[in-house]
């Protein structure tokens, strides 16, 4: 920014701001605005479209506003000078040397959805000094693309191979991605010799924009291809297969690196981002590498000790011992049946007793029972609970 700059341009006018206005103030008029101009906001505009420039316009002017030495100074060049003189020309060397940057991470909240996107808009066009990388047409890295997949509680538990259908954007077949009809290719752009980058002068400041002739591309196409109308942008559907690790679980996203949108220009993949939906089990639960799962027993089992079969996941029923005495609710671990882990060895299946009583007896069973009854008479369960309640 220049001397002539700050007496030329009401940058309070620009964010519509008085003068009196707060750090705050200046700042959330310059995000409302930003965010109304930014080139995201405005996909199908060009690089020299309205909307640009007044992008550019409105971080200029937020640039100097949201310093506090350099409002001070830009006020004081204006009181100085006087506002509005068109054609001022500053005083050589007074100006100030680059300084212009603003901050996308508060621009845009620190939301992360398209990592990318934003350094491909403004990769080279803001470098100071003017001095635009030199190079044929850059490389982009391809999209990262999202999907996401339902598996069995099997599936997740033991890992499987996952056929994706991926739609992305991706170079036109057609043309191969130049945007110039079959048959023909696209020229290196004369105005900036390919770089895609013009470099602009404001006072003794230098900046580099798209350039205006190709749009930043670096090529013209003079016949343009008839299926992308010279974009060479398409849209893919393609199909991959996916290995989806063991052990994932519900609402996990996972990331398969290099398989997203294919990149230009020679530019690397995108990643593949799996959201991951895993349907419940009717008989078996999860808690991270085990799986879990109720059996019932009955009383005299519980009671007496007994063997028996507990099921698998995908596999033949096991048996688990459980001693005489166990208790309602007690967890039994039987090793290397749970989840698959990375190494290829399991987590284990915690088993949980459930002891059932009776609903209904058959005439000998009640008999039995009664004779266990009075056989146990001499044993109150609950005399020990009241006495601790009374001593309290
Ligand atoms: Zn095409
Ligand atoms: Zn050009």
């Amino acid at each position: 920014m220049s001397t002539k700059d700050y007496l030329e341009k009401d940058y309070y006018a620009v964010l519509g701001v008085p003068k009196t206005a707060t750090a705050e103030e200046i700042k959330k008029a310059y995000r409302k605005l930003a965010r109304q101009y930014h080139p995201d906001a405005n996909p199908g505009d060009s690089a020299t479209s309205g909307n640009t420039a007044r992008f550019k316009e409105v971080s200029e002017a937020y640039d100097v506003l949201s310093d506090t030495k350099r409002r001070k100074e830009y006020d004081e060049a204006r009181t100085l000078f006087g506002s509005g003189l068109g054609g001022y020309a500053g005083p050589g060397g007074a100006g100030r040397q680059g300084g212009f940057s603003f901050d996308l991470g508060d621009l845009f909240g620190g939301t992360h959805q398209q990592s990318g996107g934003i350094g491909d808009i403004f990769g080279g066009l803001f470098n100071r000094g003017g001095t635009a990388p030199r190079g044929t047409a850059r490389t982009r890295r391809g999209q990262d693309v999202e999907t996401e997949v339902t598996l069995s509680f099997a599936e997740a538990a033991e890992g499987t191979t996952v056929s994706l259908r991926l739609t992305s954007s991706s170079a036109c077949t057609a043309c191969g991605g130049t945007g110039a009809k079959a048959g023909t290719t696209p020229r290196v752009c004369p105005t900036c010799e390919g770089t895609g980058a013009a470099s602009r002068n404001l006072g003794n400041f230098a900046f580099s924009e798209p350039c205006r002739d190709c749009k930043g591309r670096g090529l013209l196409v003079d016949d343009p291809c008839s299926v992308c109308e010279g974009s060479g942008r398409g849209k893919s559907t393609r199909t991959i297969q996916a290995r989806i690790p063991a052990g994932v679980g519900d609402g996990q996203r996972i990331k398969i690196k290099a398989k997203g949108a294919p990149g230009e220009n020679g530019g690397p993949a995108g990643d593949l981002y799996v959201q991951i939906h895993v349907k419940p089990h009717p008989v078996f639960g999860r808690t991270g590498e085990n799986l879990t799962v109720t059996v019932p027993v009955t009383f005299t089992e519980a009671a007496l000790g007994a063997e028996i079969k507990v099921p698998t996941l995908k596999g033949m029923p096991v048996t688990l011992r459980i001693p005489e005495g166990t208790p309602n609710g007690r967890t039994f671990r039987v090793r290397g049946r749970g989840v698959a882990r990375k190494d290829g060895t399991k987590g284990d299946l915690l088993v949980t007793v459930e002891v059932l009583v009776p609903q209904q007896l058959e005439d000998k069973a009640r008999g039995a029972l009664e004779e266990f009854r009075d056989a146990t008479a001499g044993f109150d369960p609950r005399a020990e609970l009241i006495q601790q309640a009374r001593s309290e």
